[in-house]
This record gives structure tokens, sequence and C-alpha cells, in this order.
């Protein structure tokens, strides 16, 4: 369990200030609070989400603005329309339906790596497509990143990143040099969200539900993590990867990825598609 150390004081204010005079359970207390406050973390022994989905969608928006004002979009509409139905298609089944998934193809043939705002927006770089080999390893990636806002762990892990009160200052618009900032570190060499080890355990597991019940085979989920880790001993070996910053190959990754693969049925899971074909023509012909 992780706690927030620099924001207890400000939580329990918050708490304070809106729990008292009525005592229902505890949970429907915070539960009831994070819908409509910020700065909810492990209260009483629950985890909750950092911001309410209002926040949250805010927080996104400004700062997609700001990852499109410092990237350049892939200027291709087939391979940017084959990528959002990609991720319509995995969101659908997504239980967290109080957003709005978008997904967009950044150009930059150099960066492997992939990640969604909270909120719901998703970001692809040409240079992890062009390291995989089939579809479902690209659904595999998406589906993860889904996880993360269907698990609503941006407020987590980009508060304890950023600080509270940057979270603030960009969700209240107050601050554009807080919002430049954010961007920055986020897109830079190393730059990358932070989520917890219990995040990406959930991210990897719900993930991976999603590809499997749109049709994928599981299994490219662990493929797409062992070719990643190809790709970093081809550049070197020194886990560069900016995906790797918040995602690292670990044996104990695997082996629970492997795990998660065998909880679905051989019979099923063996019928089920690829599409490696289909990704050549549409992105790897393309891209090259
Ligand atoms: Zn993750």
């Amino acid at each position: 369990m992780r706690s927030y150390g620099a924001n207890d004081s400000r939580l329990s204010l918050l708490f304070l200030d809106h729990g008292l005079g009525k005592r229902p359970a505890k949970g429907v207390v915070t539960l009831a609070l994070c819908v409509t406050l910020a700065g909810c973390a492990i209260f009483q022994g629950i985890q909750v989400s950092l911001l309410s989905t209002e926040q949250e969608i805010e927080l996104g928006q400004q700062v997609s603005a700001e990852v499109e004002k410092q990237e350049n979009l892939l200027d291709n509409t087939e391979i940017q329309a084959y990528v959002r139905e990609i991720g319509q298609r995995l969101a659908s089944v997504s239980p967290r339906q109080d957003v709005k998934y978008t997904f967009k193809v950044i150009d930059a043939p150099d960066k492997v790596n992939a990640f969604a705002l909270p909120g719901g927006f998703m970001y692809v770089y040409t240079g992890l497509m062009r390291v995989l080999e089939n579809e479902a390893e690209l659904a595999g990636v998406m589906a993860h990143e889904i996880a993360h806002v269907a698990g609503r762990h941006h407020g987590e892990s980009m508060t304890r990143q950023f600080g509270y009160s940057l979270i603030m200052s960009i969700v209240l618009g107050e601050d554009p040099n807080a919002l430049a900032k954010l961007g920055t570190e986020l897109l830079g060499a190393t730059g990358a969200m932070y989520y917890s080890r219990d995040n990406e355990r959930e991210a990897d597991q719900l993930g991976m539900k999603f590809l499997f019940e749109t049709g994928y085979k599981p299994e490219a989920m662990l493929s797409v993590m062992q070719k990643l880790a190809d790709e970093d001993r081809r550049r070197g070996g020194t886990r560069s990867l900016p995906i790797f910053a918040s995602h690292p190959p670990t044996e104990e990754r695997s082996q629970r990825l492997q795990e998660l693969i065998e909880q679905y049925p051989k019979e099923v899971r063996d019928r089920q598609p690829v599409y490696a074909e289909r990704y050549r023509q549409k992105v790897l012909d393309v891209l090259e």
C-alpha cells in the first residue's frame, strides 16, 4: 500500500471539510467524495482515484493539446483510421465508459513508445509500430494502455510523479508553464508515465482480458514484450526504449503474462488470429 506523505494533511482536510456530520459506511464516504473531489489516495485502507472523472478529462485535454504541440501526428489518414478502429474495438469492452477514448499515431520512427493520458487520450508512435509484427501485438500494447485508463491509474501515477499542486494547476488552467513542463518531461528522451507495480499488474491482467474479448490471441501481449526486449538489445541493450522506462521487461512480468495467458482456454486461444498479413499491408509496407 502506498501513502502520500506530502499530501496527507491536505487529504485529511478535504475529507474533514466534507465528511463531518454524516457517517455512512467508510467505503461509501470515500468513494462518494472521490466523485467530486481531487485528492483521494489510500484512505482507510481503500485505494481510490486521485482525480474526479471531470478533472481527469480536463487534465487529459490540456496535456493532449501540449503533446500535439510538441510531437508530429502521422500524416496518413488510413493508418490513423486503422489504429483508431483497433482502439475503439478494444475500448468497447472496457468497463469504464465515462470517458471518450481517442487514438492517434505520432510520427517518430525512433521512438518506441505508446501511452495513454488521463481521460482516455492515447498516442502510439510509429517507432513502436515498426518493430511489431502483427495487429494483435499492437492491440496488446493498446489494450494495456486502455486498462490504465479503465483502472483509473493516472490520478495516482501523475500526482506522484509531478506533484499534486502542479497537476491541479493544470486541471484549473492556472499555469501554462506547468503544462509545458509536464509535456516536456513526459515526451523527453527518458520521459514516461510511471505507474506503480500494482497498477502495472492490473493493466496487464485487464488489458489481456480486453485483448482476448476483442478476439485477438492473448499470447501477443507476451510476444510484444519479447520483441521490444530484442529491439532494445539491438540498440545496445541499455533498456533505452522509452516504453521500458515505465514497463520494464522483467522475468517476473513474463512469468505473470504466461500465467494470465493460461487462464484462457487453449482451444479458443489457438483459433484466435494475430492478423500478421493485414498488419504488414496496412502498416509495415506503408511506413517503410
Ligand atoms: Zn503500463
